[in-house]
């Protein structure tokens, strides 16, 4: 099992080895949960926290202050239930504010309840640790720090609206394709979780596939580093030292061990290509992307791929859904042909 977590750790890696106190706190926290996940996930339990409804349908949406604490505390101290009025804690409110607009989005746009598709209590913890450079889904919550160690701009984790859908669509990868989390499934499910977490962006902003800037976490990054953690459209120039590889020529061969330096086999670095095959044929297609290429993407994540799917698997499946649902030869069908063409990935002959 797996934490997600929105730093990359290649980054965090490197600041640590630039003598950076907090980015390796960061990663030895990060460390500690990995082994710790399923504690904190039987805790929660125990706790009655995050656990479907009786009846599907109704989403509690409530927000805990873990005060500084880490796992140990988790989730923390309710501060706001769900239909509470806003809390004087600016994070508080934006981590329940853009996990209600991420909720919205999945139960306007795809008929999605929850993060399991039947109603599953969400929960975030805020203020995780000191000054901690990271947010997280653990399987069962949400978890954000405050930034600001030298990573992350201070509040810029829960204000990041992207990063949060990014997070909480891990969760839905989780109930769905449930991509493993290594070399081509893993930067796949990296990939679909910046799909959603810029299509939540440009919908709550009304922003269309033209004037977006397709980056993932705009304005989260400490300046000194970059603008932000990922551009979908030109990948590899988000930060300084950004290695995400634009197409499959420049994809980078990383083994899929422990070593935190080969992030699970490169899963945020060569999700850049699929991230890019999206977001060229968004562009390619004009209006808003969560109406064009968006049910396509949702389609293929929900019903369509194995856990082990490949970069060829996704091309074949997201042509295959755009054919059958915009007719063969349409313009949104070329469109996603398109993008996996400009990328460099040929789709699987036989996708089922
Ligand atoms: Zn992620």
């Amino acid at each position: 099992m797996h934490v997600c977590a929105i730093a990359p750790p290649s980054l965090l890696l490197r600041l640590a080895e630039a003598g950076s106190e907090s980015a390796r706190e960061t990663l030895r926290v990060s460390e500690r949960l990995r082994g710790r996940r399923l504690a904190v996930a039987r805790a929660l339990r125990e706790q009655g926290v995050g656990v479907p409804p009786d009846r599907p349908g109704v989403t509690a949406n409530s927000v805990y202050d873990v005060g500084g604490g880490e796992e140990s505390a988790l989730p923390g101290t309710l501060v706001r239930a769900d239909g509470d009025p806003p809390s004087a804690d600016t994070a508080v409110n934006e981590a329940h504010d853009n996990a209600a607009a991420t909720l919205a989005f999945y139960r306007d746009e795809f008929a999605r309840e929850s993060i399991d598709g039947r109603g599953l209590d969400l929960v975030s913890s805020v203020h995780f640790g000191q000054r901690y450079d990271n947010a997280f889904w653990t399987g069962e919550q949400m978890v954000y720090g405050d930034g600001g160690g030298g990573t992350f701009v201070a509040g810029a984790l829960t204000r990041s609206l992207d990063v949060i859908a990014h997070e909480l669509t891990h969760g839905v990868t989780q109930y769905t394709a449930n991509l493993v989390y290594e070399s081509q499934s893993g930067a796949l499910n990296e990939s679909f979780s910046d799909v959603f977490g810029i299509l939540v962006k440009q919908r709550a902003g009304g922003i269309d596939a033209a004037s977006s800037d397709w980056l993932i976490g705009e304005g989260a990054l400490d300046p000194a580093l970059g603008k932000a953690l990922r551009s979908m459209l030109a990948p590899g120039t988000a930060f300084s030292g950004d290695d995400q590889p634009a197409d499959m020529d420049a994809y980078v061969e990383l083994p899929a061990d422990d070593d935190p330096r080969n992030d699970n086999g490169g899963v945020h670095v060569n999700s850049g290509i699929p991230n890019r095959a999206f977001a060229e044929a968004a562009r390619a297609l004009g209006g808003n992307a969560w109406e064009t290429v968006g049910p396509v993407w949702y389609a293929v994540l929900t019903d369509r791929l194995r856990a082990t799917a490949q970069f060829a698997d996704a091309a074949a499946a997201t042509i295959a859904v755009a054919g059958e649902r915009y007719g063969e030869g349409s313009r949104e069908h070329d469109a996603v042909r398109g993008g996996w063409d400009a990328v460099k990935v040929v789709p699987t002959p036989d996708p089922r």
